[in-house]
């Protein structure tokens, strides 16, 4: 019996078990024959299924054939670097300060960019607590909305600034969710004038984004829009483990 070996990876998520194979993959020429259920007694990750081109599997070749619109929706993460005001997505997230009527880095940038009435809706917000988001239009910036979000001040570390940071992240996403948004860019919310050490903080970032998509897959894509050459390689670095 002529039988392959094909490295796949299996990722779970609510509606079970999605297999990714390889793109050359023929999987019309392919059957499927067995999987290593002893892996799965043992809870390892599996890695590899033994295809054969004269045997069906009923159980797992429906699944292998819709693999490309499990794959649709599973939500892109991406880092880029550059200029958050320049983004063309749904929306952009601004790294804001309580009072909400605008301040320097990030902040000043998107108010000029968006214009005077942005300030206008802003006033008209009563603020927003840290960790908290609120949603505005976009006005002359290529996004649709801005998601204005405070994150914390670092204070030490013994203040709850990682919930709080985290907060900002997971009520920004909720808030893009409601609101039917389907791409989002964040900028490194805390890093800048409030002094959130940045790798702490990027490892949240990307723990908080990634937890989230695991059980919510509306959101196309969210962007991490870094500034600065460091940042960028340092979320392409913790991208990567
Ligand atoms: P915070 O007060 O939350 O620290 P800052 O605006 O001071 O906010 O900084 C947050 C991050 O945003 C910093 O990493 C800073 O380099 C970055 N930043 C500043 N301007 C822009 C911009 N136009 N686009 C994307 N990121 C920016």
């Amino acid at each position: 019996m002529e039988c392959k070996t094909f490295q796949v990876l299996l990722k779970s998520n609510p509606e079970g078990l999605i297999l990714q194979v390889p793109k050359k993959f023929q999987l019309s020429n392919s059957k499927l024959v067995s999987f290593r259920p002893e892996s799965r007694r043992r809870g390892t990750k599996w890695s590899n299924l033994i295809l054969n081109k004269s045997v069906w599997c009923e159980i797992f070749f429906p699944l292998l054939m819709d693999r490309d619109d499990k794959e649709k929706q599973m939500t892109k993460i991406t880092i880029k670097k550059g200029d958050i005001t320049e983004e063309n997505v749904d929306t952009i997230v601004n790294a804001a300060n309580e009072s909400l009527f605008g301040g320097g880095g990030v902040d000043g940038a998107i108010h000029k960019a968006a214009g005077v009435k942005l300030l206008e809706e802003c006033r008209t917000l009563n603020g927003c607590k840290t960790g908290k988001a609120k949603l505005t239009k976009g006005y002359n910036l290529k996004a649709k909305y801005v998601i204005h979000t405070v994150g914390p001040v670092w204070n030490g570390g013994n203040k709850d600034e990682s919930l709080a940071l985290k907060n900002s992240y997971l009520n920004s996403l909720i808030l893009a969710v409601k609101n039917g948004i389907k791409t989002i860019a964040f900028p490194a919310i805390s890093t800048g004038v409030y002094g959130y050490p940045k790798e702490a903080a990027a490892k949240i970032a990307i723990k908080t984004v990634s937890d989230f998509i695991r059980e919510d897959e509306s959101i196309d894509e969210i962007v991490f829009v870094l500034f600065s050459e460091n940042d960028f390689d340092l979320y392409k670095k913790l991208m990567s483990e």
